[in-house]
């Protein structure tokens, strides 16, 4: 059986080889996953780690017309309270409704914990259907029904069946997987498995008729518009402003854009399959998608790295205008968007140009960047990719041709960024939300790996990220005052030793 018709999705480690727990050099990590080394390795000693129920519910609170409830205790709930914020902002820059999320929890106690949960998810999701009308109904399936021996799936399909919204469950257990982009494959499982992924005639695209006299006209023209017609896929990281300025370059290659999955409404998700390519932004968020569209609706599919710097965007442009025979038209393009940046960029480059950067945060996104980096003529002295799994492989080998002397971990531990800080001594960081206040305990100047409220990729996006690194080097005196009066918890033997002293074979 495939993955895609199973019950639940599988953990990443199940379908890709993958790591979190290594140091060296980027070549190293390629061989290493190769010779099967990568597996074993872990570590003695975790600062903390994250859980896939999260990442999960990012990408679920943004969906349209959705209710969202936690089979699970109280408290994994608890993010949900800043995620609705997030997401009713990411609703109202994509000119849709700012509408709140609609969230509940089965709140299981001891009790439920011995005589089962099912009950009390049948009576929720029919209260959540009765009471506020939603089209989609995502029951998140996290690590205490997994324990228990809940049967979500068969709750699921068996209330389903009377409610009006269409009911789905993600399984995403924090338990389950070590690699937190599982959730993204548990959160597009859920999709695959209960949501309708074809449109309906007449409600959602006018079809053409036979007996209609221009039928032999109208019908090339509707097949026409839909292979013209690419989705991108988006993921929490990827900002508005992100999907816009690729819709640009897109449409100036006279292709029609629709971006997935996020912020999409049940409509939107039915003309999914009404595509004629569907292109990833970063197969770590969106491979699993697209290889079942593949296989499901025969949509070919894309996948090329992130659009981030000149070649990451020339060579994804590039690989859908090949797919489209129309590559001199995107050359062109790619021409003239460079040569207009080039000029923009020459006041700025000199203030950022030699100076010395680590990188640390999600692996293609920390490898894309590292990349551009050199293109831009700053120096990397060290990248942490929070995993490693061999869709990354062509971003990774990429890295080690242009970077090859530049350590590479695989880490998403702080005590060990924080380490690495103090020896190599970077003029900035570039790192992951979240990472900003120890950096700053630690006295040296950071910026965002990404920023939904600013673009990132394309033009646009090298534009605004020199920008930020002119802003972020201009004025260290924050920093440098804040190092002076707080401490961070690590005592004084840890920065003697390695920063990956813990990492075991
Ligand atoms: S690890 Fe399990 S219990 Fe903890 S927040 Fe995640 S799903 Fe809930």
């Amino acid at each position: 059986m495939g993955y895609y018709e199973q019950e639940t999705p599988p953990a990443r480690e199940e379908r890709l080889i993958v790591g979190d727990s290594f140091a060296g050099k980027g070549c190293d990590a390629l061989d290493c996953a190769k010779s099967g080394c990568m597996l074993r390795k872990g570590r003695r000693f975790w600062q903390a780690n994250a859980c896939q129920m999260m990442l999960s519910l990012m990408m679920a609170v943004t969906v349209e017309n959705s209710v969202i409830i936690l089979h699970s205790p109280i408290g994994c709930g608890s993010m949900l309270h800043s995620l609705e914020i997030a997401s009713a902002r990411g609703k109202s820059r994509r000119g849709k409704a700012a509408t709140g999320a609609i969230w509940l929890s089965t709140n299981l106690q001891e009790s439920d914990v011995i005589n089962g949960g099912e009950k009390k998810l049948k009576d929720t999701i029919l209260y959540a259907d009765r009471e506020f009308h939603p089209e989609i109904i995502f029951v998140v399936s996290t690590c205490v029904p997994n324990i228990i021996g809940d049967d979500v799936e068969d709750v699921v399909k068996e209330v389903g069946e009377g409610t009006q919204a269409q009911v789905t469950a993600i399984h995403c257990p924090g338990f389950k997987s070590r690699v937190v982009a599982s959730a993204y494959d548990s959160f597009y499982h859920s999709i695959i498995s209960h949501i309708q992924l074809d449109p309906i005639p007449y409600k959602d695209y006018q079809p053409v008729e036979r007996f209609d006299p221009d039928y032999g006209i109208k019908i090339r023209r509707f097949n026409a518009q839909k292979q013209m017609t690419v989705n991108i896929f988006n993921a929490t990281s990827i900002g508005p402003d992100d999907e816009a300025e690729l819709a640009r370059l897109l449409h100036a290659i006279g292709l029609n854009v629709r971006v997935y999955a996020e912020y999409s409404s049940a409509q939107e998700l039915r003309l999914i399959s009404h595509a004629g390519l569907n292109v990833s932004m970063c197969n770590v968020h969106d491979d699993y998608i697209l290889k079942y569209l593949e296989e499901e609706f025969n949509i070919p599919y894309i996948i090329c790295g992130m659009p981030i710097g000149f070649s990451g965007v020339r060579t994804w442009l590039l690989e859908i205008a090949e797919h489209y025979e129309i590559a001199d038209k995107a050359k062109s393009l790619i021409d003239s968007e460079e040569k207009q940046l080039r000029e923009a960029l020459k006041p700025l480059l000199p203030q950022i140009q030699g100076k010395r950067v680590m990188i640390d945060g999600g692996v293609v996104r920390s490898l894309s960047e590292a990349i551009m980096m050199k293109e831009l003529g700053v120096e990397v002295i060290g990248v942490n990719a929070y995993h490693y799994d061999d869709g990354t492989d062509p971003v990774l080998r990429q890295f080690s041709q242009e970077w090859s002397d530049v350590p590479f971990a695989v880490s998403n531990q702080i005590y060990e960024a924080i380490n690495q800080v103090k020896k190599l001594k970077p003029d900035l960081v570039i790192s992951h939300a979240g990472t900003h206040g120890w950096l700053a305990k630690a006295g040296v100047p950071s910026m965002h790996l990404f920023d939904v409220e600013k673009p990132f990729f394309g033009y646009a996006g090298i534009y605004r990220f020199v920008r930020k690194m002119q802003f972020a080097l201009k004025n260290t005196s924050y920093v440098d005052r804040l190092a002076k009066h707080t401490q961070l918890p690590y005592k004084e033997e840890w920065y003697d030793k390695d920063p990956f002293y813990y990492i075991t074979d």
